[in-house]
């Protein structure tokens, strides 16, 4: 999967879980997104699929076992101004210019980043 094929919110959702419990390598196994922010259910993956197609994929512990956290629109926020002041790149492409709107049959369709105007570099 490649950058530019991510949703931008919950790419950041993700790390502001993985920073606040203090589990770099943390996976989610499901989003929901509420009013004001997201409900992520995931856990530390016990292993990677060595075949078949998960090949490379986390392997996650049953969902009894998984854990619970919620992220806000506020830590969203705070998540895309650190990224664009680290990286200079625009927070909603992640530098690409444009990204993925939804998959067709003859493939993903793109469209320009609204945010940056297809320059992909942060204004701050
Ligand atoms: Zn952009």
């Amino acid at each position: 999967m490649s950058q530019s094929q991510r949703l931008p919110g919950v790419d950041f959702a993700l790390e502001a879980v993985r920073i606040k419990i203090s589990r770099p390598t943390w996976e989610m196994a499901s989003i929901q997104a509420l009013k004001d922010g997201f409900r992520l259910m995931g856990a530390v993956p016990t292993g990677v699929y060595m075949t078949g197609l998960q090949k490379g994929a986390p392997i996650l512990p049953p969902k009894k076992w998984m854990d619970v956290h919620y992220v806000t629109n506020d830590e969203i926020e705070r998540r895309k101004r650190k990224y664009e002041k680290t990286t200079g790149r625009c927070s909603e492409c992640f530098g690409n210019g444009d990204y993925q709107v939804a998959i067709g049959v003859d493939g993903p369709k793109y469209a320009k980043c609204k945010k940056c105007d297809g320059k992909g570099a942060s204004n701050g």
